[in-house]
């Protein structure tokens, strides 16, 4: 691994299949990453489902990497992890047993169809904004100010922090 480093945040969620268990092991194969160092992983966090009703709660978390991948090769990467998981894509907003996002590369702005950075719905959904600011408290939204500065926004939507705690600088 050679020249700079980039900073990168990933948010896991998984809602079907021992939804648990996925995020743990996902957060496992994100240490293994290509070209990657995972440096910190949030805890984890129940919430309900957005979008569609009766499906399971979701898991989520959020990473922090360092990689010197491109925020393209970053994205086939983490698909190249879901797909490990047998993600189906049936439908938008489909339960799912692994969904892996790319959040945040540096301060960069990325707007095409299959890679938007940051995020865009990122600041709007209390399961990024909480763990987020777990790991990295003054962290900043390129366009869109401060990550604490979403938390009233998303304070209605229903989410518990799970006891299990998280971890850091896996290597
Ligand atoms: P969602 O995560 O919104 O439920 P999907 O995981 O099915 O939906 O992703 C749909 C498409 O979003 C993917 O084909 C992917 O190329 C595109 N996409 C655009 N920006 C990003 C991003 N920052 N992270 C992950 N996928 C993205
Ligand atoms: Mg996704």
């Amino acid at each position: 691994m050679r020249g700079v480093s980039h900073l990168a945040f990933v948010a896991l969620g998984a809602n079907l299949a021992d939804p648990l268990a996925q995020v743990r092991a996902a957060a496992a194969a994100l240490a293994d990453l290509p070209e990657s160092r995972l440096r910190q992983v949030s805890s984890l966090y129940r919430t309900a489902p957005l979008g569609i009703r009766g499906q399971p709660d979701f898991i989520n978390a959020v990473a922090a990497l360092e990689t010197w991948l491109d925020p393209q090769q970053l994205l086939d990467a983490l698909f190249a992890v879901e797909r490990r998981f047998g993600r189906r894509r049936e439908f938008h907003h489909a339960p799912r047993t692994l969904d892996l996002d790319l959040l945040l590369y540096e301060e960069r702005v990325l707007d095409s169809p299959r890679l938007r950075v940051p995020h865009p719905r990122m600041h709007l959904r209390a399961f990024v904004i909480a763990p987020l600011l777990e790991i990295a408290p003054l962290c900043r939204i390129p366009g869109r100010g401060t990550a604490a500065a979403w938390l009233p926004a998303v304070s209605q939507q229903a989410i518990e922090k799970l006891d299990a705690g998280g971890w850091q600088c896996l290597r």
